[in-house]
């Protein structure tokens, strides 16, 4: 028997109503997301960071944590550690083998002659002191991260002087073993 008019309209409200209930994610839900499957490429367990450059909702440029090309990694040759004695006395390890996932996205774009001016870049943690004046000096303006890093203890003063918004958006410390 052939559908009446009626059904069809019927039909089609519940198809409707069924697109509406989904949610897409927001713009930095979305390319966090990407971020964290970008860092899973990461060769240094400890953060495993990964790191998107994005301009006009548009993605620029990604990295990762890992050694510059050809040398071994950390996953492969163990971590190589420096220790940091901090004005207060407070001495934290780090691991110095590789580029930090904010130092290959920006060293991507150079590779690739993309411009970051006015870009937004996208991490696992808050950059540390290193990363964060790369990020100001490549014109990034703004810096949203998953969480708090313990070596970031200078970062969020010299994005503040330098007008880079800091977003951390979970009020929690990256934790790994050995810090
Ligand atoms: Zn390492
Ligand atoms: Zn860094």
């Amino acid at each position: 028997m052939p559908k009446t008019q009626k059904e069809d309209v019927k039909e089609s409200a519940v198809e409707k109503t069924e697109v509406e209930k989904y949610v897409r994610p927001s713009w930095d839900d979305y390319f966090i997301e990407i971020s964290r499957m970008v860092a899973t490429r990461g060769t240094c367990d400890r953060g495993r960071a990964g790191a998107v450059i994005v301009r006009d909702r548009q993605i620029l440029a990604t990295g990762y944590v890992g050694s510059p090309i050809g040398l071994p990694h950390c996953d492969e040759e163990g971590h190589l550690y420096k220790k940091t004695i901090h004005e207060s006395g407070e001495i934290t390890n780090h691991c110095v083998r590789t580029v930090h996932a904010e130092q290959n996205a920006i060293c991507q774009a150079a590779k690739l002659g993309v411009a970051l001016q006015d870009a937004t870049i996208y991490c696992k943690m808050e950059p540390c002191a290193v990363c964060a004046k790369m990020i100001i000096n490549c014109g990034i303006k703004r810096v949203v991260c998953e969480k708090h890093y313990h070596g970031a203890q200078e970062t969020a003063k010299m994005f503040e002087i330098a007008g880079v918004e800091l977003e951390v958006l979970v009020d929690e410390m990256q934790t790994y073993d050995n810090m």
